[in-house]
């Protein structure tokens, strides 16, 4: 075996995967070896009591970035250039890497040689960022219950094994609700309106089946083309009905995939684990990693947008529904809304993703964007060699004054056996070798992006402009950071709802007019997007915000509300809060049979409990930080080198409010983001 071993790919230092030599069977056997060798060091370590804070901590970091360096490749390939091979590797291994981090984060040893070393002498000479990550190491000790006596550490596991296995129940019944449900359809005419290429999907799924006809499932492709364009009323109810009863106790498989006991029981055992802890309910168990303060705080929050947003949302709502009744509607019902919108915006605006393509060429934004970026920060990006996982996938180096700071992995086309979405991932991170030395950090950048045919080059819908900065948004957080310690390096330890601010903050360049020149160029003629499309463009970029607005912050304070007051001695039905919530802020009424909450996964079944204020939360930040450019110039180097040291560089090393302030000289202040989606016109 060890002979093996000494070859095996995944096992050997290297400052870049060796994507062309790993293969399914390296990976099993390297996670073993590399799991037992760190449990053994760490033994080893715990045994050393004259050890100095400053060695202790980088032994502990050399250790879990080998850790970290021999599974980034495996779970990047998983996602990208997926197999059954590689499938069963990974399963195999997941299991074993809970298991490892449930054992580090309840040994016992270990949280005393942390507590040593934040109440020794040697924690004052650490370096701030390092501070910072005992800090947040004790903080996560605590959170996994280790302070607790054995019976309440054994009630703690219980409960946390338990909460997994609902998640996945809950996931698992809208999985399966949704497709327990389909509609069959004989005549196409029921389908006017249509598009014709959802019309050839619905043609597809049916001779899937063996069917005649079109058949219609709930999954959002083919949901949504019959809730924006079907001309049949009836058919719009049906399918509305059918998707906001999915695992319910209404609608037409009532109690079959009801998730009604498991969100009680997921409330009541949140409830108990934050009491365990000493929280007084969930909601500021989820509060203790997160940027906000307090439940008042974010409260606070969502109710004052409302108020700001309310008037826009009902006008919105007002004109549609009038737009409808000039059209022969009596009434707007739920499943009138899509499609009325979408006459509405076609009337108002006469302008479609489709026709912005050709503009977008991929290598023409890709290159405007490293202009931006070279303007605002003095960075320069270029090509560079490197092993992939597929001919496709480009590789590029950062430099700073000519010195490489980081590189990054860019894999833009949708292809088999690739995730759909876009994502940013951690490939190395920066941080002090021993010795000196510094390792530089990469990432993956990843995308789904029509690949180019033969006829034509790779060309973007704007939506799709604004994915790539996004993601590019995060990539420079991660590979633009000066701190060295690798658990608050790049978007290590950054609050969940702080770690959106540089993603969202750097899509608002590519709706600048004197950017759009830099990333658009017709792909045959190579002129630059007409002005009168820009226009169209940028006036339909705020199409219905007041009413987007209002749901947002509807289900931010119903979240956050449900986890806050649950009281497990007297529990108020969900339903009833959801109502409460709706009666505040939302615009317009649903039908009774409505049980979105049956399928809110996000804070059921994924981890956004008491956490769904985020997206808003990081949007404000996103917003005001970009006013200071509009304010200063958005191509001014000296505000670009500000938010640059302020906040890039800075990674999770220090409270995410301070790094704003030191940026903005203020508090985040909510105007901007009311201005950006045409809520407010504004006067600063
Ligand atoms: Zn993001």
């Amino acid at each position: 075996m060890s002979a093996l071993l000494s070859e095996n790919p995944l096992l050997q230092p290297s400052t870049l995967p060796p994507f062309a030599l790993i293969a399914a069977e390296h990976i099993e056997p390297a996670l073993d070896s590399q799991l037992a060798a760190n449990r053994q060091r760490v033994d080893q370590l715990l045994l050393d009591e004259a050890i100095d804070a400053g060695s202790f901590l980088a032994s502990m970091e050399q250790w879990e970035d080998e850790l970290a360096q021999l599974w980034s490749p495996v779970g990047h390939l998983q996602g990208v250039s997926n197999s059954d091979a590689l499938r069963l590797a990974y399963d195999a291994c997941l299991p074993k890497l809970t298991a490892y981090a449930t054992e580090m984060g309840q040994n016992t040893g270990l949280y005393q040689a942390y507590k040593r070393i934040k109440a020794g002498a040697d924690f004052a000479h650490l370096s701030e960022a390092r501070r910072r990550s005992v800090d947040n190491a004790l903080r996560d000790f605590t959170l996994s219950g280790i302070a607790l006596d054995p019976d309440q550490q054994l009630r703690f596991a219980a409960i946390a094994q338990r909460l997994a296995q609902l998640a996945t129940q809950f996931a698992n019944n809208v999985l399966d609700a949704s497709m327990g449900w389909s509609k069959h359809i004989s005549d196409v005419n029921e389908l006017a309106g249509v598009p014709a290429a959802a019309v050839q999907g619905y043609a597809a799924a049916a001779a899937e089946k063996g069917l005649v006809g079109y058949n219609i499932s709930l999954d959002i492709p083919a949901y949504l083309p019959v809730m924006q364009y079907g001309d049949s009323r009836e058919l719009r109810q049906e399918m509305y009905l059918a998707y906001n009863t999915r695992a319910s106790d209404k609608g037409a498989s009532a109690g079959k995939w009801d998730n009604s006991a498991v969100m009680v029981e997921l409330l009541t055992l949140r409830h108990e684990l934050a009491a365990l802890l000493g929280y007084d309910n969930y909601a500021q168990y989820s509060l203790a990693t997160k940027m906000a303060d307090t439940p008042a705080q974010v409260e606070g929050f969502l109710m004052d947008l409302a108020e700001q947003s309310q008037s826009v949302a009902r006008s919105d709502f007002e004109e549609l529904t009038q737009f409808a009744l000039g059209l022969g509607q009596q009434s707007l019902a739920a499943w009138d809304i899509p499609y009325y919108s979408e006459k509405l915006r076609l009337q108002k605006y006469a302008l479609s993703q489709e026709e912005l393509r050709p503009y977008f060429p991929a290598d023409k934004v890709i290159a405007g964007m490293f202009e931006v970026v070279n303007r605002l920060y003095g960075i320069d990006i270029s090509s560079a060699e490197a092993q992939s996982w597929h001919p496709d996938v480009r590789f590029y180096q950062l430099r700073s004054d000519g010195q490489p700071i980081a590189q990054f992995y860019l894999d833009l086309y949708a292809r088999e056996h690739k995730r759909g979405g876009a994502w940013m991932d951690d490939c190395r991170v920066r941080r002090s070798l021993p010795g000196g030395a510094v390792q530089l950090p990469v990432a993956y950048l990843t995308c789904n992006f029509t690949a180019p045919s033969k006829d034509a080059a790779s060309l973007l819908t704007h939506n799709e402009v604004t994915t790539l900065f996004h993601e590019f948004g995060h990539g420079l957080h991660h590979m633009l950071t000066q701190i060295d310690c690798p658990g608050v390096s790049g978007i290590n330890g950054v609050p969940w709802d702080a770690v959106e601010l540089p993603s969202q903050f750097l899509e608002n360049w590519c709706w600048e007019k004197a950017v759009i020149p830099l990333i658009s160029g017709h792909y045959q003629s190579g002129e630059p997007l007409p002005e009168e499309l820009l226009d169209k463009m940028l006036a339909a970029k705020n199409f219905q915000a007041g009413m987007q607005m209002v749901r947002q912050l509807e289900l931010g304070l119903f979240d956050f509300r449900l986890h806050r007051d649950f009281d497990p001695t007297a529990p108020v039905p969900i339903a009833e809060v959801l109502a409460q919530v709706r009666s505040e802020v939302a615009v317009f009424a649903v039908p009774p049979e409505n049980s979105f909450q049956h399928g809110f996964s996000h804070i059921f079944a994924g981890g956004y409990a008491a956490g769904y204020y985020s997206y808003k939360w990081a949007e404000v930040l996103s917003a005001d930080a970009f006013s200071r450019f509009e304010e200063e110039g958005i191509f001014n180097a000296s505000t670009g080198a500000s938010f640059q040291t302020q906040i890039l560089q800075r990674g999770g090393a220090q409270e995410p409010m301070e790094l704003f302030i030191n940026f903005r000289g203020r508090e985040p202040r909510v105007e901007a983001l009311l201005r950006h989606s045409g809520i407010s016109s504004g006067s600063s």
